[in-house]
């Protein structure tokens, strides 16, 4: 089955779905999104993923054109149709389509888009990483579409031919990836930023807490200076695309001993037994 689209209840090839140049999503970022992903046909903790899309919808003021049970179902029924067992599920929610001004009329239609489109990359082994300043909003807990910088926080890693870019605030305070959250190791154990409005509160990141402590690891939640993440014995970062993946050089140096650690390792394999855990069920 090819990957398709889902544009207000009708769905079609992701090629032929079109939505207003009016949309408020392409005029001013009016808008939210999640990501969500399958492993072998389940999609995996579409519950959080869609509980954090109502969390970033209320944010903004925008209203959920359906109640949450719905959209789940509309999400499962649109999946069902793909028929691909390994997908990157996509959802968007913009105010709608109006005539070009700042503030929104009331009474607009949400335009509410799904997408789903196949894995075609494994998950990588390790990544290189850069840091960069902070130079996003004040809302980071809201999954919101405005993401121009992080798309530039990209390019820049890929500039660097490094994988991934990581923000550092002013403050020196390592904060997360450009669309990851990250941990550090230091003596086994477990450090990484609160969820405080300056990161988005990742998935993959609430699942890591509560597996570490299950296989004998401390997790300690709060500031995460950039010199302590330079010193840690390794660091690796998490998100429901890419799963948990170590990072083994931050700009240009080697982290530990440039290998990926053994309690990333660890994260790694006790994350993918969770997926398979919950895939094999039901
Ligand atoms: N932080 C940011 C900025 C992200 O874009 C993502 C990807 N959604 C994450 C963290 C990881 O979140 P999750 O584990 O829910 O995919």
């Amino acid at each position: 089955m090819p990957e398709l689209a889902y544009v207000n209840g009708k769905t079609t090839l992701v090629d032929e779905a079109v939505v207003s140049i009016e949309d408020r999503g392409f005029q001013f970022a009016d808008g939210i999104y999640e990501v969500a992903r399958s492993h072998d046909g389940k999609l995996v903790d579409l519950d959080r993923h869609l509980a954090r899309f109502e969390r970033s919808a209320r944010m903004l003021d925008l209203p959920l054109p359906m109640p949450l049970p719905e959209l789940e179902r509309t999400c499962r029924e649109f999946y069902r149709q793909t028929e691909l067992p390994e997908v990157i599920l996509y959802l968007q929610l913009t105010r709608g389509a109006a005539r070009r001004q700042h503030a929104a009329p009331s009474g607009l239609r949400p335009t509410l888009v799904l997408t789903s489109r196949a894995v075609t990359k494994p998950t990588p082994p390790r990544f290189s990483a850069i840091t960069v300043p902070n130079n996003r909003w004040k809302m980071c807990a809201c999954k919101s579409i405005a993401l121009l910088p992080t798309v530039l926080a990209k390019h820049a890693a890929a500039k660097a031919g490094a994988d991934e870019a990581i923000f550092v605030g002013d403050d020196g305070l390592v904060l997360e990836g450009a669309s990851d959250n990250i941990f550090a190791v230091k003596s086994g154990v477990l450090f990484t930023p609160a969820a405080d409005g300056r990161i988005l509160e990742g998935i993959t990141r609430g699942r890591i807490l509560e597996l570490a402590p299950k296989h004998g690891y401390r997790t300690i939640v709060g500031p995460l200076p950039l010199d302590f993440a330079r010193e840690a014995d390794e660091l690796f970062i998490t998100s429901s695309v890419l799963t948990v993946v170590p990072i083994v050089r931050l700009d240009g140096r080697p982290v530990g001993d440039g290998q990926p650690g053994p309690v990333s390792l660890a994260m790694v394999k006790a994350y993918w037994d969770f997926i398979l855990e919950v895939t094999g069920a039901d």
